[in-house]
Order: C-alpha cells, then sequence, then structure tokens
C-alpha cells in the first residue's frame, strides 16, 4: 500500500471516530432530560424493574430565578390520579409564577386497582407502593433539594367534614402557618386537619421535622374536572402569593 493511501485511511478512520462519539452524546444527552418550549425539564429520577413504579420530575417550572424553590408531589396515592393530572396538565404551562417550582410525579403500576373493586382506597395496596416510592425517591430529593416548602397532592372520597382542603399533618411550625395562609387566600379551600393520615410518616411528617415545610392539598375525587381546575389555580395562586 502507498504512504499516501495510508494517510487517507487514517483520516477516514478519524473522522468516523469523532461522528460515532458525537452521536453517542448526543443521545445520552436526549436521554438525560426532555427539554419542552417553556424550558421546563421532564427527566426520570427513578425506573427500576425491582420497583412497583417510576418516579419523574418536571425542573424549572415558574420562575428559575427566583431564590424561592417550591416542590408539589403527585402521584403518592395513584387513585388519586385526576387530582394529580390537574396539576401536572396547569401548573408546568402558567407564566408570571414568582417562584421556582419542581414537580415530582410518582407513577405506580403494580396494584393500582379502581374505585368499587371491592378494596376501599384505603386497603388498596398501590397506596403503599407509592407511598415507599415517595420515601426512597422523593423524599431524600425534597429534604437535601433546598427547598422552602413542599405540597403533596391527593383526593378523597368525601368521607371528611370537608372535600377540598389543606392540612401539614404535624401540630405546629410554617407547614401550618403556610397551610393556613393558603387557605385564607382561597375561597374554597380550606384549612382542616384529619385525625390522621396514612402518608404522612412517608413524606410530609419528615419533611416538617428536617426543615422543609410540607402540607396536603386535598381534593375531592368526584368532583367535575371545571371544579378540580378551578381548586387547583386557587392553590397554585395562593402558595405563589406566600411570602417567604
Ligand atoms: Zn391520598
Amino acid at each position: 500500500m502507498l504512504k499516501r493511501e495510508k494517510i487517507i485511511i487514517a483520516c477516514l478512520l478519524i473522522i468516523i471516530l469523532i461522528f460515532s462519539v458525537l452521536i453517542i452524546n448526543y443521545s445520552f444527552l436526549s436521554d438525560s432530560g426532555q427539554q419542552h418550549s417553556n424550558g421546563t425539564v421532564r427527566e426520570t429520577l427513578a425506573n427500576s424493574s425491582d420497583d412497583p413504579g417510576s418516579v419523574e420530575i418536571i425542573r424549572n417550572i415558574g420562575n428559575p430565578d427566583s431564590q424561592v424553590k417550591i416542590a408539589y408531589v403527585v402521584g403518592v396515592h395513584p387513585l388519586e390520579h385526576l387530582t394529580h393530572e390537574t396539576l401536572v396538565n396547569l401548573l408546568p404551562n402558567m407564566s408570571n409564577l414568582n417562584y421556582a417550582y419542581d414537580l415530582y410525579i410518582i407513577n405506580v403500576t403494580e396494584g393500582v386497582g379502581y374505585y368499587g373493586d371491592g378494596l376501599d382506597n384505603y386497603e388498596n395496596p398501590g397506596r403503599q407502593n407509592g407511598q415507599n416510592l415517595a420515601y426512597k425517591y422523593v423524599y431524600p430529593e425534597i429534604v437535601n433539594g433546598d427547598y422552602d416548602l413542599a405540597i403533596d397532592v391527593h383526593s378523597n372520597i368525601g368521607a371528611y367534614d370537608y372535600k377540598t382542603f389543606v392540612f401539614s399533618p404535624v401540630k405546629e411550625g410554617l407547614g401550618v402557618r403556610y397551610a393556613d395562609e393558603v387557605a385564607n387566600g382561597c375561597e374554597n379551600i380550606t384549612y382542616y386537619s384529619p385525625d390522621s393520615t396514612t402518608s404522612g410518616p412517608f413524606l410530609t411528617v419528615p419533611l416538617n421535622e428536617h426543615g422543609v415545610p410540607a402540607f396536603y392539598f386535598e381534593e375531592y375525587s368526584f368532583a367535575p374536572q371545571n371544579v378540580k381546575d378551578t381548586h387547583m389555580l386557587e392553590l397554585i395562586g395562593a402558595v405563589d402569593n406566600l411570602s417567604f
């Protein structure tokens, strides 16, 4: 082989190598997060076949330059998904928010069940699966994530004194104060604390105890979608008007 041919082959190999590296890098980058036109990024936090579901996060919602950072969580109890989807559809698309928001989404895939399957919402195995995913993946992210507040979004079948309410599952502290202020700022949301919660120990209680104020938002599971939308917009607006 002539010396010149060897050089040409070497150059071609180098060019192929460079393109391979570029292509691998590009596909790695596009796997790491989905950038949306409004600046939000949706990423997978956990997706293991050992778990009964996956966890995602939508980052950069609202005003990413704000010093105040707030986490919303949906999906702890998978049967309550209509209320969760209401937040996922509304919050990332809102403009002119004061604060920066991250939205954690737990997707339980095992034991979700359905209303009327004989197991009521409280015996449904999907609840414990969601609570475990919350404690394993969402709690450490929020407690170490420099958040000023966390809000865990749920719905109920109407067995409480109120249908649409906020509360913090601890006796006192900033979580209680912020929930109270949110209720004061909303026409249709009351501060009402049920006697006990099943999910508190897996997210909102340890958050409150370890420096991140946290409260629940509860919506009525069977409220019409336009009512769910109205209430969710009230919640989002009141949270965005809190003083930190
Ligand atoms: Zn719930």
